[in-house]
């Protein structure tokens, strides 16, 4: 799909380069060779699988092979556009001799020790710089029109957990569901699940990332699903679970203190706290509930491009929310050998609190 059918203009991508350009001297860095593809698709438009984008203070260049001739002219609005024969980044890196200054930055967290070799060897007398999770941090701040796509990933979602929902029955297996819903996902637009869909019942919900398997459904089990749909090149997060039978008082319990714990983490959500301090709000209440020790992953994590990225909603990380952010609220309870019990939406930084993306609701469902 090139760049106009998604509904992109030029404009985001100028902004976006020129905010990563104003951030080189801080770096001591005058050009960047860009090689995590995330990153590239969110500096140039281009979504294919091989390519590096240099960003000097003048120009911006995107690098790809003849494969993606006829998509890289379509999607790329404001970088010079390269076709080159074989490895993109290696064309980067000789292109980015021709430059007199000294200080090149790379990004540290992605490339190879090869591809490090590579630079060296093609940029013998440049300062090589390795800067980490500096796309990144650009990425964290959404656009309006990034939010956009990401509330229609989760609602694709939304829809097919929802529709899902009827062929929750006895005898039904995880896998079936999983397909169901991925089926459904697509049939809403989706290009691709944004991970794999985890549907886990009874005590295998107590594993966090359960595989779906060949399990059958059998009366009084919960139903523990995660799912996400990438759309138009962005992810949705959702995690609910629903109970086939009624739940046990020790259930049902557990469920209503995780839902406690997700409208608390929810509630906590606005621009300027800590990342640990939203964690903090949802993890008390599962504390006060007797069930801490049983909430063994993070709160939350950042959802845009990636499924995972900036920030982390953890314990003891202190960077403060930027406004614009969008990331998941999903504490979870998970008792070996009883079951497991997780709820995520997706919210939007705001200045004044949250703004939830995800529309289903999250009261108890027995079916
Ligand atoms: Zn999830
Ligand atoms: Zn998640």
């Amino acid at each position: 799909m090139n760049a106009i059918a998604n509904g992109e203009a030029a404009a985001p991508y100028s902004t976006r380069i020129a905010t990563l350009r104003s951030r080189f001297a801080q770096h001591r860095i005058e050009l960047l060779l860009v090689s995590s593809l995330p990153n590239v698709h969110y500096l140039t438009g281009f979504s294919g699988s091989a390519g590096a984008v240099v960003v000097t203070n003048r120009t911006s260049v995107l690098f790809t092979d003849t494969r993606y001739d006829i998509q890289a002219h379509q999607e790329v609005r404001v970088s010079e556009v390269k076709i080159v024969k074989g490895d993109a980044f290696s064309a980067a890196a000789k292109w980015s001799r021709r430059y007199r200054e000294r200080g090149v930055g790379f990004e540290g967290d992605t490339v190879s020790y090869a591809a490090f070799q590579r630079l060296r060897e093609f940029l013998p007398n440049k300062r090589l710089v390795a800067v980490a999770g500096l796309v990144e941090s650009l990425r964290m701040e959404k656009d309006e029109g990034e939010i956009e796509q990401i509330r229609r990933a989760v609602d694709a979602g939304s829809r097919a957990f929802t529709e899902t929902l009827r062929y929750v029955k006895a005898g039904v297996a995880e896998l079936d569901l999983a397909a169901e819903i991925e089926y459904r996902m697509r049939s809403y637009g989706a290009e691709r699940p944004a991970f794999e869909t985890i549907v886990a019942f009874g005590d295998h919900a107590a594993l966090p990332h359960a595989k779906p398997g060949t399990r059958k459904l059998a009366a009084n089990e919960c139903v523990l699903m995660d799912l996400g749909a990438i759309l138009g090149g962005y992810a949705g997060d959702m995690s609910r679970t629903v109970f086939f039978g009624k739940p046990s008082n020790k259930a049902a319990q557990m469920y209503r203190a995780v839902l406690e714990a997700q409208l608390a983490g929810e509630e906590a959500v606005r621009e300027g706290v800590t990342s640990a301090s939203v964690d903090l709000a949802a993890r008390r209440v599962l504390e006060r509930h007797g069930l801490g020790q049983y909430f063994t992953h993070s709160t939350g994590h950042g959802v845009g491009r990636e499924i995972h990225e900036s920030p982390r909603i953890a314990p003891k990380q202190k960077m403060r929310l930027p406004e614009r952010a969008v990331i998941t609220v999903e504490p979870g309870v998970y008792i070996t050998g009883f079951g497991g019990v997780r709820i995520e939406d997706v919210v939007v930084v705001r200045k004044r609190g949250p703004e939830v993306l995800t529309r289903t609701p999250k009261e108890l469902i027995v079916l």
